[in-house]
């Protein structure tokens, strides 16, 4: 079959790479029918088979193995880059992030003569700064607009802007769109940060322990607000930006549209996993790094106690991330930006997270 489009998406197993995956070869999917190529550093797991893709088991940091697995690519109209490694210091973050980009756009950008968009996801942090750089540094107060200036802080995202810039330069019709999504709820047992997963897999635990569903974070994050980008939405806005005319050449933050509590959220993820609810005690200090860390051996029992499918508590509890995200109520951007361009896309964020819930019992993540 003749494709109009070409995808190749970088992190095919990754929290949006799955959503892309799945939304791109649909037959009503913008600017199809889209012929899909994935990548991702490991075997093909069975939660991503079900998607109509080519899959490419590749290292995108190893350019001897990018040229070896994509340099006969040659069909190729548009790069969904939505992966990421992450390293021990924001310098390093730069280093191999900024390699990895580069290894992917080195190779197809030559061999690709029908190359017209590159898409790339960054994050909130744009505006917040990295981890490191956290209490050291001004911010930018929220809600968060995509004309402010970036911080006086080394970045990876500014890093993959950077090269990104410099390579559609020097490709006449070559263009590009940045997404910049806050915490993502979504479907990804191999992903670094993948917020829902983990606190199903906590809430599992809990379940199984038979201990109370503490929330292991702040009184700010329990009574303020916060919103999320619902990984459909976002893979619906970086096919948005990769075929409308109106999204070229542009920065754009990604996000529901609304906002939350998550102590509303709580007695949802509670009322899921049919595990008892308890309020926040004023004090209460509760690091999921602490309380998972020695959880493997039970977490083996749970997936063996259930027939789930295999995976290691390291990859589906990402407890220093959860830690992070509930230090603190949400710093909130707006989506005026992506509206003014034409995307009216929003997410119901209580039905987002009810249905990312039943997609990781779906798929037998959890019980
Ligand atoms: P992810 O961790 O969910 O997925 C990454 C994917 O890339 C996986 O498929 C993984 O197998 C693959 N991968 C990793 N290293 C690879 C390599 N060397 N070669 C080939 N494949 C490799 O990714 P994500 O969370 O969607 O992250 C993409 C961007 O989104 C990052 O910049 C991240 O900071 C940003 N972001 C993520 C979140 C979130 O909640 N997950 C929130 C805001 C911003």
């Amino acid at each position: 079959a003749k494709h109009q489009s070409v995808a190749l998406i970088i992190g095919v197993t990754g929290i949006v790479g799955n959503s892309l995956a799945e939304i791109l070869p649909l037959s009503d999917t913008p600017g199809g029918p889209w012929k899909v190529y994935g990548v991702a550093r490991r075997p093909r797991p069975a939660w991503n088979d079900d998607n109509p893709t080519n899959y490419i088991r590749c290292d995108v940091s190893d350019a001897d193995d990018v040229q070896e697995k994509l340099g006969s690519l040659t069909d190729i109209t548009h790069v969904f880059y939505v992966t990421w490694a992450s390293l021990s210091t924001e310098a390093e973050n730069c280093e191999v992030n900024g390699r990895m980009l580069s290894n992917v756009l080195d190779v197809v950008i030559p061999n690709c003569p029908g190359l017209k968009h590159i898409s790339l996801q960054t994050g909130r942090k744009h505006y917040f700064g990295p981890v490191e750089s956290f209490g050291k540094i001004a911010i930018h107060d929220p809600p968060f607009d995509e004309s402010l200036p970036r911080l006086d802080h080394i970045n990876f995202y500014y890093t993959l802007e950077d090269i990104l810039f410099a390579v559609v330069g020097k490709k006449e019709g070559l263009t590009w769109s940045v997404h910049r999504p806050g915490t993502i709820f979504g479907f990804s047992p191999y992903s670094l940060m993948n917020l829902v997963g983990t606190l199903c897999v906590y809430a599992a635990i809990c379940k199984h322990e038979g201990m109370p569903l503490r929330f292991p974070g702040s009184k700010s994050a329990w009574d303020g607000y916060s919103d999320c980008s619902d990984a459909d939405l976002i893979a619906e806005h970086h096919i948005w930006a990769a075929v409308d005319p109106y999204a070229k050449n542009e920065a754009f933050n990604v996000s529901n549209g609304d906002v939350f509590k998550w102590k509303s959220f709580w007695k949802v993820l509670a009322e899921q996993f049919d595990v008892e609810y308890a309020e926040f005690q004023e004090g209460q200090k509760l690091k999921l790094q602490e309380v998972m860390k020695d959880k493997g051996s039970v977490w083996d029992q749970i997936v063996r106690d259930n027939g789930l499918t295999p995976t290691k508590l390291e990859d589906v509890g990402n407890w220093w991330f959860s830690d992070l995200v509930l230090s603190s109520e949400g710093l909130l951007d707006t989506m005026n930006k992506s509206k003014e361009h034409g995307f009216l896309g929003f997410r119901n964020s209580k039905n987002s997270f009810v249905s990312w819930i039943d997609k990781v019992k779906a798929y037998k993540i959890v019980p």
